[in-house]
């Protein structure tokens, strides 16, 4: 059966939240990263999300990974498509959430659509096409000062406005609260005075739902992961998946387990401290490693020697100070690609020594672990945390991986993750 729905994102970690919702709606998903080659075959899901890494490239690059992934996704027979990006709309005046967006509606053919953010479960919610995170406007947060892509404004119809070609409108929650029939209206309305996107007021999973049921036609939806709510349903409606109440069902993976943690995130250093008080863990300095590359091999030494005892934590997660100090001396880019090499090289030579099951903390660190390991494709399995599911790669020979960036999880993550992968 080919996939209902053909899913973009904007970003590896993005791209995993996304496939968890769906998957937790009741649709079987596949995670497969970087743009699909053309010979790559269809899996057998209702639902394919294609991670790319298109958040702060330029955006004619953008667009042209985006395309391609279209591309990809309309042969693979998908009918209705999904434009991911982050709850908190990261992006500049130049893009990319507006350049993709114009791209993939003129690619489609598509007269309307909507942009939505809105991540209740999480704290992100849209009122009067205002972003709020927690009880703060978006340009009050940290996301004011972030390096890359620095959210000033939280008038998200100015925000988009700047970034498309198209006219953008707002969809509010008074119509929201009117139900379905009104948001189509309202959809109609913004239609013929010429708008052909809409932001979508959302406070609460409730109106989400409601938006949901009431996208069932559009054949572009864009927004975070909480859109996506109320889509399994208007498919089973449709008669076009079944009741799959087993959608998070993955191939147990038997075999060594390791966590590698590069992640320097307030949830993931209380995570590392809890999992250190009961098993064996290896802080990992970037100066030592810097100093003497050696230091690297006799991390993986030390661990191959921890294996036959049970799963040993590695990590170069250290607290600010600390992460301040080694920036100062290497380069906050450098000391970053240094760690993620080395972790990289760290599982490669892991999985090359037994490892099968695998947790790995940290969003650019997951990125750099799974390309070493040549992963293409990821089965997306029953959720460990919010935000974070535990997944089998595809294709070759099957591991477990639990992928989790910066603030996600519980305290006791590490074992909680080791313990769902079977
Ligand atoms: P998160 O999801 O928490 O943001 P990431 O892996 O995305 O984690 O980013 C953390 C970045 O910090 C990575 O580039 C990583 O290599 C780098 N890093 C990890 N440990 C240290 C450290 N001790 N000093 C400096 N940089 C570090």
């Amino acid at each position: 059966m080919a996939p209902i729905l053909g899913c973009i994102a904007d970003d590896f970690t993005g791209a995993t939240d996304l496939a968890n919702m769906l998957v937790r709606g009741g649709l079987r998903t596949v995670q497969l990263l970087g743009v699909p080659e053309s010979g790559t075959p269809v899996p057998d899901v209702d639902a394919v999300v294609v991670a790319l890494k298109s958040r702060t490239i330029a955006p004619a690059d953008a667009v042209s990974q985006s395309l391609a992934t279209l591309d990809w996704l309309k042969a693979a027979g998908a009918q209705q498509f999904f434009f991911k990006y982050c709850s908190t709309f990261d992006s500049t005046d130049e893009g990319n959430i507006g350049p993709v967006t114009d791209a993939l509606m003129d690619e489609l053919g598509a007269d309307f659509t909507i942009a939505c953010p809105a991540f209740p479960e999480t704290g992100r919610t849209i009122f009067k096409g205002h972003l709020f995170v927690g009880d703060e406007l978006l340009s009050d947060t940290h996301m004011r000062h972030h390096p890359l892509t620095p959210m000033t404004d939280s008038n998200l119809v100015a925000v988009l406005g700047r970034q498309t070609k198209r006219e953008v409108g707002l969809i509010q929650h008074r119509q929201i609260e009117q139900g379905v029939p009104a948001i189509g209206a309202a959809i109609e309305a913004l239609k013929a005075e010429g708008t052909s996107i809409a932001i979508v007021d959302a406070v609460d999973d409730g109106q989400l739902y409601t938006v949901g049921e009431a996208l069932a036609d559009l054949k572009l939806i864009t927004g975070g992961s909480g859109i996506a709510l109320g889509l399994p349903a208007n498919y089973r409606k449709a008669g076009l998946v079944g009741e799959n109440k087993a959608a998070d069902q993955v191939a147990a993976v038997e075999g060594p387990a390791m966590v590698l943690s590069g992640s320097c995130s307030a949830a993931t250093l209380g995570q590392v401290a809890e999992f250190a008080k009961t098993r064996p863990a290896l802080p990992l300095d970037p100066l030592a490693i810097a100093d003497d590359p050696g230091t690297v091999d006799r991390a993986i030494d030390w661990a191959k020697s921890k294996l036959a005892d049970g799963p040993a934590l590695i990590h170069a997660s250290a607290p600010p100070e600390s992460v301040k100090a080694v920036q100062e001396k290497l380069g906050r880019n450098e000391a970053g690609e240094l760690v993620e090499r080395a972790m990289a090289r760290i599982a490669e030579a892991l999985v090359a020594g037994g490892v099968r099951r695998l947790v790995v903390a940290g969003g650019e660190t997951s990125g750099a672990v799974v390309s070493a390991l040549g992963v293409k494709g990821l089965h997306i399995g029953a959720q460990i945390d919010p935000g974070v599911p535990g997944t089998v790669t595809m294709g070759g020979q099957p591991m477990a991986l639990a992928l989790k960036s910066g603030n996600f999880g519980a305290p006791d993550f590490f074992e909680k993750a080791l313990r769902m992968m079977p």
